[in-house]
């Protein structure tokens, strides 16, 4: 099998990134491993979330930001193509506060985000009965919330499948179940799946997820990526009682309403946990009382892929120039971002943006 581009992985990430490089006329593969493998992708909360990204790099708020500007005219370039509807709110996403001290502390750091973006950080606090006029079921036990206007959700497993299958439709090949096992550079790229399939191609991206550990090396990589549990709950269908997403919960376009997530360092267990259900169960119900009464209907763990500093990392081999690494923690986010944007910096255009902070340079191991 030969193409321009092979891409390590077929997640949320991969297949954005191999669905813009398509759309850049280019002969594209995507591998993707086995059913057992860690799938972030299949597990999160859906949100297209900007506030709180970028507190200690403004250009990561602000790459959060410029995908999330694009990502209407993405989901709706990619739904007309597929046919496949993408669910996407983005009237705006609440932090909810519960008491003056959080609060304050946070709007004194969205401030100084807020003058080294020039500005562009709009966001508002609501209280009392305007809180309350946009969010009439929030319990007493919330005494403010940040409303920021850049925030939104979607339903994250439509945008994968519409995703797939976008790139099925415009000529890219997905091989699913098989694992990139070696990868070497003799002349072209040159890599080898754990059932003996060889894939040679002119460049190579890895989007494995934490699976970037172990391959990411060979093309020589750090990819000091580490798991992090995330757990989740859903109620049953119920009829519109929360507008507007939060971290703590939101509605999601079919009715439940999710509730998450934990931030657990736990290695790679990606179990569901009675303290870490009852801890979500209680957090939801002081903020939403009305769910005390709502029926559970599902709970899962997915692991998030983090790098040390939580920011992304984009950065090409030096050791094997043509191979690429690109991971993040926010890929719902920044799905509009690797579609649209990133195949101009993997070609190498005038157009490509500066993602030169990103290196994977930053971290000494
Ligand atoms: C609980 C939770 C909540 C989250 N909430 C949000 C949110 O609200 N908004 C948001 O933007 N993000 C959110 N995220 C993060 C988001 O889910 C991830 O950033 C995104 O899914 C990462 O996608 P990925 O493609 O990099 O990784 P994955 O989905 O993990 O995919 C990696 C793929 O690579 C494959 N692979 C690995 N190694 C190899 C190999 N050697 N050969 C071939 N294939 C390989 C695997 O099989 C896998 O399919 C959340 C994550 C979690 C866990």
């Amino acid at each position: 099998m030969q193409a321009d581009y092979a891409i390590i992985g077929g997640g949320i990430v991969g297949l954005s990134v191999a669905w813009g490089l398509l759309g850049r006329g280019h002969k594209v593969i995507v591998i993707d491993g086995e059913d057992g493998a860690f799938r972030a992708s299949r597990g999160n909360f859906g949100l297209v979330w900007v506030q709180s990204k970028g507190m200690t790099q403004p250009r990561y708020a602000e790459w959060s930001q410029g995908s999330a500007a694009a990502w209407a005219g993405y989901a709706a370039e990619l739904a007309e193509e597929t046919g496949r509807d993408i669910p996407l709110d983005q009237r705006g996403g609440l932090d909810l506060h519960f008491s003056d001290e959080t609060l304050e502390k946070t709007v004194a750091q969205y401030e100084t985000l807020k003058s080294k973006l020039g500005g562009n950080y709009p966001y508002e606090i609501l209280r009392g009965n305007a809180l309350r006029r946009e969010e009439p079921h929030l319990g007493p036990k919330v005494a403010a919330a940040i409303l920021h206007h850049q925030d939104g959700h979607t339903n994250p497993l439509r945008l994968l499948v519409a995703l797939a299958d976008g790139v099925r439709k415009r000529g890219g090949r997905v091989v699913n179940g098989r694992r990139v096992v070696e990868a070497a550079k003799p002349d072209g790229f040159r890599l080898t799946c754990d059932d003996g399939t060889v894939i040679e191609a002119g460049k190579v991206v890895v989007t494995a997820g934490l699976g970037a550990a172990q391959i990411g090396p060979q093309l020589g990589f750090k990819a000091p990526v580490r798991p992090q549990r995330g757990q989740v709950l859903i109620t049953e269908k119920l009829p519109k009682m929360i507008n507007r997403p939060s971290l703590i919960a939101r509605q999601v376009d079919e009715g439940g309403i999710q509730i998450g997530a934990t931030n657990e360092e736990v290695g790679h267990d990606d179990r569901v946990t009675t303290p870490g259900v009852a801890h979500l169960a209680a957090e939801a119900v002081a903020a939403y009382p009305f769910l005390a009464r709502a029926q559970l209907v599902r709970s899962w763990a997915a692991l998030r892929i983090l790098t040390p500093d939580g920011l992304p990392i984009y950065q090409q081999s030096r050791e094997m120039p043509g191979a690429y690494l690109v991971t993040c923690h926010s890929g719902i986010t920044l799905s509009a971002a690797h579609a649209r944007f990133l195949p101009e910096w993997l070609d190498a255009t005038e157009a490509a943006p500066n993602l030169e902070v990103f290196s994977e340079d930053r971290f000494t191991l």
